[in-house]
C-alpha cells in the first residue's frame, strides 16, 4: 500500500544538474515502493555556504510510498550514490545530487541520522518556493501557512528555469 506521503527536496550543482534532477525523478518513479505524485518546476539558486561553487538546480516532489522513513532515507541515499554523490569535502560543498526528506506525513522525528521535518526548510527559499508550487495550501508545523513562510524568505538569487 502506497499510503504514506512524503515531500523530497532535490538539488544538484555538478555535472549537468538539470539532467541529474530529471534522472533522480525518473529513479523515484521507477521504484516499486514509490509513486511520484507531483513535482515542481526547476529553480536555479545561489549556493548556500561556500560561494566558490556553481549555482544549484533545485526542485521538490511529492511521493506516495510504502517505505518507512528510515527505508526511504536509505533508498534516497542509494539514488544519490548511483548519481555519483561522493560523501567527502566540506559541508554544503558542491554535489552531483542531494535528496532530502522534507516531510513524511505529519511525523516529527529526531534521530541521529534523520530529522523530520527537515531542519533547514524554514530558511531555504529554494525549498519553500518549489514546495509552495505543489502544495499551496500547506500548513507548517508552527501552525502558520506555507504562504507565510514563503513571504518571509529572501527570494534574491532564486530563478525559475524555463526548460521548454
Ligand atoms: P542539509 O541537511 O543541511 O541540507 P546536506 O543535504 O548536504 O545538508 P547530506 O550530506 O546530504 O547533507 O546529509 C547529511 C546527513 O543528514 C545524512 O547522512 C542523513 O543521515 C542526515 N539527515 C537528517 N535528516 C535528514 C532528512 N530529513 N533528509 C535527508 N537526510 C537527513
Ligand atoms: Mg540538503
Ligand atoms: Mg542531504
Amino acid at each position: 500500500m502506497l499510503s504514506d506521503v512524503a515531500y523530497i527536496g532535490l538539488g544538484s550543482n555538478l555535472g549537468k544538474p538539470t539532467e541529474k534532477i530529471k534522472s533522480a525523478l525518473g529513479a523515484i518513479e521507477a521504484h516499486s515502493q514509490m509513486v511520484l505524485n507531483a513535482s515542481s518546476s526547476f529553480y536555479a539558486s545561489s549556493p548556500m555556504g561556500p560561494q566558490d561553487q556553481p549555482d544549484y538546480v533545485n526542485a521538490v516532489c511529492r511521493i506516495k510510498t510504502s517505505l518507512q522513513p528510515q527505508e526511504l532515507l536509505a533508498t534516497l541515499q542509494d539514488i544519490e550514490n548511483s548519481h555519483g554523490r561522493e560523501r567527502i569535502g566540506e559541508r554544503w560543498g558542491p554535489r552531483t545530487l542531494d535528496l532530502d526528506i522534507l516531510l513524511y506525513n505529519d511525523l516529527i522525528l529526531n534521530t541521529q541520522n534523520l530529522t523530520l521535518p527537515h531542519y533547514g526548510m524554514q530558511e531555504r527559499e529554494f525549498v519553500l518556493v518549489p514546495l509552495f508550487e505543489i502544495a499551496p495550501d500547506m500548513i507548517m508545523q508552527d501552525g502558520r501557512s506555507l504562504a507565510t513562510w514563503v513571504a518571509k524568505c529572501d527570494l534574491e538569487g532564486l530563478y525559475r528555469l524555463d526548460l521548454s
